[in-house]
């Protein structure tokens, strides 16, 4: 009987990840040189999904895997290294061919002429144009609707999105959580390695807008994508919970700047008064979330309510809280007003009749 350590000694030339069948006790694996920063693993995984195979057993690769989680806070994902093999197995090892579709079914059909904008990049732009890059921010709230996804179960994956956007405001791949592995900023970048198969790092300048902070798993994917610190990150809502307290994209650029678009998002939806009872001006009190028949603040109380020191991440409550989809659907309704009106010929203009067909 061959061992999988053989296997593995086998492919050195190629980040592998591979598992050894509960069914059949086959080895199946997966391989990947392009596609980006997004470890063979997680390819390797969907595909469980995909087969509709539960995804418990120990998930084998030949890479270091503290180089995409974060060592202080290992993540309870079935990872081993080689190792951990000298199971046996019985028979050929076979390549499991992932359903692509899964990560590139965001098409960037209907998106209009591109605005050309100076820059959405830079921290320092004309106030035009820092509402224009507010746009972005809305339309990626937006996505969560335009596909229909805004759910209250978790089978389809959490209510998040995120946009790739060129510095002159160009959408390069979005994406939305479709699934454990395949949160909203590992279908964006997934997309845009597969649209485009040389490239290795995300564009020079380009933006990474995300409706919640990105989780450690996925900070670590942009930040092996992030091409010498040069793509910006912006979300919309906060994570205080263990998911999103990672340091990754904090500590790689001084330049992540993520709350003071917080507060610009939720004061604009905070403008409809919509949400006038749950998110104050400038965002200063938290939104309330319905929690275990109450009621608690967003990111700061789940820990204490739970008796646990441990906080829940904001991305296990963003589909039950009627708060949040709230907080959706005021998106929505604030873009689609601004597109209805788009009177005036900058910077806003041009945005919103790029996306509006988009986002619909
Ligand atoms: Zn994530």
């Amino acid at each position: 009987m061959p061992k999988v350590s053989a296997f593995f000694a086998k492919k050195t030339t190629k980040k592998v990840a591979a598992r050894i069948s509960n069914r059949d006790g086959g080895l199946y694996f997966y391989e990947v040189d392009t596609l980006g920063p997004v470890p063979p693993s997680v390819f390797l995984h969907a595909s469980m999904l995909e087969a509709r195979i539960q995804p418990k057993g120990k998930i084998m690769v030949n890479y270091p895997t503290d180089s995409w989680v974060n060592q202080n806070n290992p993540l309870e994902y079935p990872y081993d290294s080689p190792e951990y093999s000298n199971t046996e197995y019985r028979g050929e090892p076979q390549l499991l061919t992932p359903n692509m579709k899964h990560w590139n079914q965001f098409s960037l059909d209907k998106l209009g002429a591109p605005p050309n904008l100076p820059s959405i990049y830079d921290e320092e732009i004309p106030a035009a144009h820092s509402r224009a890059r507010r746009i972005y921010m809305l339309a990626t709230f937006c996505l969560l609707k335009k596909l229909g996804f805004v759910y209250t179960d978790r089978t389809l994956g959490h209510n998040i999105g995120t946009m790739l956007v060129s510095r002159t405001g160009k959408v390069l791949s979005w994406g939305v959580n479709t699934g454990e592995y395949r949160h909203a900023e590992v279908n964006t970048l997934v997309g845009y390695f597969l649209r485009n198969p040389t490239e290795t790092n995300l564009p020079v300048d380009s933006v990474l807008f995300s409706t919640l902070k990105p989780c450690r798993m996925c900070s670590t994917f942009i930040n092996q994508a992030w091409n010498g610190g040069k793509t910006r990150v912006w979300y919309g809502m906060m994570d205080e919970g263990e998911s999103g307290a990672t340091p990754l994209l904090g500590t790689q650029s001084t330049k992540f700047t993520g709350g003071e678009l917080e507060l610009d998002v939720w004061e604009l939806l905070s403008e409809s008064g919509t949400l006038d009872s749950a998110i104050k001006a400038k965002g200063t009190k938290p939104v309330q979330v319905a929690y275990q028949g109450g009621k608690v603040d967003l990111y700061d109380k789940l820990s204490k309510s739970g008796g646990s020191t441990r906080k829940m991440s904001a991305a296990d409550w963003v589909d039950k809280s009627p708060e949040v989809v709230a907080l959706l659907n005021a998106a929505v309704t604030k873009f689609q007003g601004k597109a209805g009106k788009a009177r005036d010929d900058g910077p806003i203009k041009s945005v919103l009749l790029y996306l509006k067909d988009f986002v619909k």
